[in-house]
């Protein structure tokens, strides 16, 4: 009987655990399905679109040249699941568990309606793998990473399939073009062209380059002028590699680089974690309180509003907050100390609520990862698990020059390109500021001063 294999965020060919089993099991059907609906208000946003359809686009290659293919559907995933079942005589589906709470849905329903064969592909442990003395999920990172790494090593990585025989008859595809998943009027994408290349062997030979380069990333990975992180975050989250495959490939490495690296690799882990936990964390603060008042809200004022658009092109008068801003635009992806500082600096210095950030980076980031991006916000912000973070206020311009943010500022805001290191992580007070870039939005002392009575106020103080 042929096998379906049901692709969702793990679009690649090797260590595929449900590609693997159903191809030992059957003639193989490939299905994606793109389920706006499922996904309600986080549905993929733009920039995640667009590596869909490139990664779609790849795999369907990697599929054709071994006589396969990738059988593409729109609707409600179960729906169009079932129907293929009953036209091709299928009777199974393998799929690599997901975590996201449509999925899990998706998942439950699949199984009252077909025989659903869940694999773990995604993460290196399945959630809930490690539990609390009293049998309890762990909440906070630090005891999970402990946990976790007691377990290792991760499951074996698997290699692809030798062979994949096809059904006696296809199920009809959509023609990928058709989705529109690629930006037209306006195109923003060339950033993205050019920064990335999308796919399994991009995610490979991404991965070889930083065999040379972790030993460097305890150093390097807070420096934003530097290409000190691996940069695997998206190929990541459309699972053309697997964090098995990274963990194995480094697992012998004794670095301190490295260590540090597997700890991030954790934090991902971490994320799964929490949303499953709790599935509305990316979307509500997760502390009481927060919701009453302390924020200024768009919806509260127009002046508000101009403060946020200001946050999201980068026009704050920050130039490491808006050098950060436009690498998100034009680029897809933020480095991760500029995605604390800017995060920060929205939530404190702006006291606009986090969820607001939330949305802007899910449209704009080619790893927008539901877990990851909700838990990350949480943080910055103190409204999630952790310690309340909320009165530890992030200096942006001290950031900038502590971990030496110029040649980054240089890039990615050329109306200071001509300024010293000296003067470039702060015009204003050097009085050099261009005429063509914006004065702070707000001063840095007054920002952090208004935080502070607002958290107080909220408290009760
Ligand atoms: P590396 O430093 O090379 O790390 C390796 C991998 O570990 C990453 O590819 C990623 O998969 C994982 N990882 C690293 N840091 C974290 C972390 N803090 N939380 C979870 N996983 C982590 N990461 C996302 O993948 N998707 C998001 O939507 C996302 N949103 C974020 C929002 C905010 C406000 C912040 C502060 C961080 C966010 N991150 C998110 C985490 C982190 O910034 C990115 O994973 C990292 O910058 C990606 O670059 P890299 O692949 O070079 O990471």
């Amino acid at each position: 009987k042929p096998q379906i294999v049901w692709l969702r965020r793990d679009l690649r060919f090797s260590d595929q655990p449900a590609l693997f089993a159903a191809a030992q099991a059957g003639p193989v059907i490939p299905v994606y399905v793109l389920d706006d609906d499922a996904a309600g208000d986080h549905a993929y946003g733009g920039a995640s679109r667009w590596w869909l359809h490139h990664s779609l686009e790849s795999l369907s290659r990697s599929f054709g040249a071994r006589n396969s293919r990738v059988v593409l559907r729109r609707g409600d995933a179960v729906e169009q699941l079932v129907r293929i079942a009953e036209k091709t005589g299928a009777e199974t589906v393998h799929a690599n568990r997901h975590y996201e709470p449509w999925w899990r849905k998706a998942q439950g329903r699949l199984a009252d309606r077909l025989d659903l064969q869940l694999h773990d592909g995604c993460y290196l442990f399945p959630a809930g793998h490690v539990t609390t003395g009293s049998g309890d999920p762990y909440k906070i990172y630090t005891p999970f990473s402990k946990a976790i790494l007691q377990q290792m090593p991760p499951r074996d990585d698997l290699p692809e399939p030798e062979t994949l025989h096809s059904p006696d008859k296809w199920p009809a595809s959509d023609d990928l073009a058709d989705w529109g998943l690629l930006p037209t009027r306006p195109d923003w994408s060339g950033g993205l062209d050019d920064f990335w290349t999308v796919g399994e062997d991009a995610a490979h030979e991404r991965l070889e380059w930083w065999d040379d380069h972790v030993a460097d990333y305890d150093e390097g990975r807070n420096l934003p002028s530097k290409d000190g992180s691996s940069r695997l975050s998206p190929h990541l989250h459309f699972g053309e590699i697997s964090p098995v495959q990274i963990w194995h490939r480094f697992k012998d490495k004794r670095n301190q680089g490295w260590k540090t690296f597997e700890k991030e690799l954790i934090w991902r882990d971490y994320a799964q974690n929490v949303i499953c936990q709790f599935p509305a964390y990316p979307k509500e603060s997760y502390r009481d309180g927060y919701d009453s008042g302390i924020w200024r809200n768009p919806n509260r004022g127009h002046l508000i509003q101009e403060d946020l658009e200001a946050w999201q092109q980068g026009q704050t008068g920050y130039p490491i907050v808006d050098a950060g801003m436009r690498q998100l635009w034009q680029t897809g992806w933020m480095h991760n100390r500029v995605r604390m500082i800017t995060a920060s600096f929205l939530v404190k210095h702006l006291l606009i609520e986090w969820t607001h950030g939330e949305r802007w980076f899910w449209d704009c980031l080619v790893d927008a990862d539901y877990g990851s991006n909700g838990v990350n916000w949480q943080w910055v912000s103190g409204t999630g698990v952790d310690s309340n973070m909320f009165v530890r206020i992030m200096a942006p311009l001290s950031q900038s020059d502590k971990f030496d943010a110029a040649g980054y500022i240089r890039e990615y805001v050329p109306e200071l390109a001509d300024l010293p290191d000296a003067k470039i992580h702060d015009p204003e007070e050097h009085g050099c500021k261009p005429e063509n870039y914006p004065s702070k939005i707000i001063g840095h002392k007054e920002a952090r001063e208004r935080a502070l009575s607002a958290y107080r106020e909220m408290k009760g103080d």
